[in-house]
């Protein structure tokens, strides 16, 4: 293997909405623009995932796309073999749920791949819209922005840690947002996540890469699309 980051899109046929592709391309882009080489590869949900990639992608589904997803990557197992690695997998919305133990896909409680400790029910209401929130003091980035668009509610166990307290939007349950432990990373925030969020694109490749620091790159549009999000929510 020549790249120096090898990342996987995981199924793109049941996990991609609201643009959640977006989040390879920024990682790749970035990483290449440290001179970095990457290998992206997207591999669907009739295929195997390789067992050797730095970086596991995950994005958004519907329900019944949701729960095949997580049936299908129990059964191929390469993401439990990625954590136990060191591998990072970084998830959004369906994708952040189907890697805790229980999730609820259309009024069934489906079986998740346990990889992080928390639960989803369903919440009363669907929460779309703006997401916001200060990101854990732990991982030193700026706060998180995104769209978010699910009708489920995730509660945290005792071995896993909030990824972001809410400032608006509703997140995991309106007080917290998303969900992190070693280098599994799971948010509800769409738009796609790492175009909004680009601290959290490099924070991905220096765990993929093993480094303390990315040498800086121009960050201009990517500030501007933030500062454009974030006062869209304080006029709101
Ligand atoms: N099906 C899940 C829910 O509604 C996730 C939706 C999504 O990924 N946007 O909670």
């Amino acid at each position: 293997m020549s790249s120096d980051v090898r990342i996987v899109w995981v199924y793109p046929d049941l996990l991609s909405t609201y643009g959640d592709r977006g989040n390879l391309l920024i990682l790749a882009r970035r990483a290449q623009l440290r001179g970095l080489a990457v290998e992206a590869i997207e591999v669907r949900s009739d295929q195997r995932l390789p067992d050797t990639a730095d970086i596991y992608l995950l994005g958004g589904g519907e329900d019944g796309p949701q729960a095949l997803a997580a049936q299908r990557l129990a059964a191929d197992g390469a993401l439990h073999r990625a954590v136990d690695r060191g591998a990072v997998i970084f998830a959004v919305c369906a994708g952040y749920q189907l890697l805790g133990r229980t999730f609820f896909a259309k009024g069934a409680k489906c079986a998740g791949l346990e990889l992080l400790d928390i639960e989803s029910d369903r919440g009363a209401t669907r929460a779309v819209g703006e997401l916001a929130g200060d990101i854990d003091p732990r991982l030193g980035l700026p706060p998180l922005t995104g769209f978010e668009n699910h009708g489920g509610r995730t509660h945290l166990g005792p071995n896993v840690y909030p990824l972001a307290r809410v400032t608006a939007g509703v997140g995991n349950d309106g007080v917290t947002e998303g969900a992190w432990r070693g280098k599994v990373l799971g948010t509800y925030s769409h738009g796609p996540a790492l175009s909004r969020n680009p601290a959290i694109a490099d924070l991905l490749l220096r765990w993929a890469i093993g480094v303390d620091r990315l040498a800086p790159i121009d960050d201009t549009w990517p500030e501007r699309l933030r500062a454009e999000r974030l006062a869209a929510i304080r006029a709101a």
